[in-house]
């Protein structure tokens, strides 16, 4: 694999899930895919090299899977962010607007410090409400938001439009 363009065909269409007329962008094939798995973290990490980044805020679930081979690759912490409960320790959470409802996120309240150099990192990128929710939260330890890693970009969504022109938002596929 030489470029992030050939991931596309690991990318399964499933209409009308989880709801009527979404069509929900399965990445379980790329998973199941040593190579397309290998090369998806190896490309989301990239540009974030030499960035000096000490955090990796990951968003349930499907987040997880990709936020935290990326903090490996760059040798960064993990920070996870979670909907409202799952939790353990004490939290501040912030309410956003999905492509499908309306949600609540919660982050541990010792998670970050200002001295922290970040980068979110997702599977898809639709409105951008849960892009610009995870934001919202890293600024409000007065971290240092460096940038955004998803797969999946939802173009014609214009999720970009969110978040704050001064992030690097770097996306592998573009829809
Ligand atoms: P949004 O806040 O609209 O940018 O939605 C992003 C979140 O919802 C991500 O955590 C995605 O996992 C999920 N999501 C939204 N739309 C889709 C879609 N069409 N296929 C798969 N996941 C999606």
């Amino acid at each position: 694999m030489t470029s992030p363009e050939q991931l596309r065909s690991f990318i399964r269409d499933v209409p009308d899930f989880p709801k009527p007329g979404i069509v929900f962008k399965d990445i379980t094939p790329l998973l199941h895919s040593p190579m397309a798995l290998d090369k998806t973290m190896e490309w989301l990490a990239e540009p974030f090299r030499d960035e000096g980044i000490t955090n990796v805020v990951a968003i349930e679930s499907r987040g997880f899977i990709f936020g935290s081979c990326v903090a490996r690759a760059l040798n960064a912490g993990f920070v996870p962010i979670r909907k409202p409960g799952k939790l353990p320790w004490n939290c501040r959470r912030h309410e956003y607007v999905l492509e499908y409802g309306k949600d609540i996120l919660e982050i541990h309240d010792d998670a970050l410090t200002p001295d922290d150099r970040v980068i979110v990192v997702d599977d898809v990128l639709a409105t951008g409400g849960t892009a610009a929710a995870a934001a919202s939260l890293v600024h409000g330890f007065g971290a240092k938001l460096i940038g955004l890693a998803m797969v999946i970009e939802l173009s014609f969504l214009e999720g970009r439009r969110k978040l704050d022109a001064n992030t690097k938002i770097h996306t592998l596929l573009q829809y």
